[in-house]
């Protein structure tokens, strides 16, 4: 399989979680050649803006972060080099939920309220149109338990079954099913190891719970080396500044509790062959040409 036959695709429930979890990953397959598609869920507009002269743009405020944050999202995508980015069902059409317990969860246009089926077939359409081979999203639990990292789960997973059902909403394009699906994750070791050294440097550091997808280093097949894209990486989060603030090796979101920005990304597979390194450098491995 030639580089320029490889396409993955990823879900994502707010812009910056792309390239907090997977910057390094995209930016290696889109210089390699293949394709990159991300598909973002909401647009953020719940969320927290660090800069004050930024201020304004909150929910609480005029509420116009979340078209700021397409902006964001197009410099970071830049920086990484990918030019395929969605947003599920348009912009705009899910909006942000907050974080679990807010009244926010209760809008009836947020994301957390959605149909998933109905939130699927947009992604089914994706799908069917990017015809990607590799999957990539979260956790059942969202990783960290946010509403719409919960849902972006369960519509990317159900997205994968429905794409492949050439009975299902036939409209949309011709079956397409994914090879491999993968659950991004951070191996434990790495996060304790990461936030010690965060510790020595930061007064203030994140807890292991507010790390997405932190599981058991056994739990891990693929280990992306990610040293040659570091730079796009932290390029592309630096894009997020309404929602990250980087610093060397480390960065923090708007809570000001430090933790490390991961060069090497790593993923869970649940989908799919394995290939046959464990853990696999390439999450292609044991995918055959179609
Ligand atoms: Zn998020």
């Amino acid at each position: 399989m030639t580089a320029a036959d490889r396409r993955l695709l990823l879900v994502h429930a707010h812009p910056d979680d792309e390239s907090i979890g997977n910057g390094a990953t995209m930016a290696r397959y889109a210089a390699e050649g293949a394709q990159v598609t991300l598909v973002t869920c909401t647009l953020g507009e719940g969320g927290e803006v660090i800069p004050p002269e930024l201020a304004e743009l909150a929910a609480d405020r005029t509420d116009s972060l979340g078209e700021y944050r397409i902006g964001e999202l197009t410099a970071a995508m830049r920086e990484l080099g990918v030019a395929d980015l969605r947003f599920l069902g348009g912009p705009g059409r899910y909006r942000d939920s907050g974080m679990m317990g807010v009244p926010d969860n209760d809008r009836p246009d947020c994301f957390w309220q959605a149909d998933v089926a109905e939130a699927a077939g947009h992604l089914v359409e994706v799908i069917r149109e990017v015809r990607p081979q590799v999957l990539v999203t979260y956790d059942e639990h969202g990783g960290y338990g946010h509403p719409d990292h919960i849902q972006a789960h369960r519509v990317a997973m159900r997205a994968h079954q429905l794409a492949a059902d050439p009975d299902w909403r036939p409209e949309l394009g011709p079956a397409w099913r994914i090879t491999k699906v993968y659950w991004t994750r951070v191996p434990r070791s790495v996060l304790l190891a990461g936030l010690e050294q965060a510790a020595a440097r930061f007064p203030l550091v994140a807890a292991e719970q507010d790390v997405p997808g932190v599981v058991p280093d056994e739990l891990v097949d693929a280990a992306l080396d990610g040293a040659r894209y570091a730079g796009h990486k932290a390029a592309a989060m630096r894009a997020h500044a309404t929602q990250i603030t980087v610093d060397g090796g480390f960065f923090a979101l708007s809570n000001d509790r430090w933790q490390p920005l991961l060069a090497d990304e790593y993923y869970q597979l649940v989908h799919g062959p394995a290939g046959s390194a464990r853990p696999e450098r390439d999450l292609f491995a044991g995918v055959e040409v179609r």
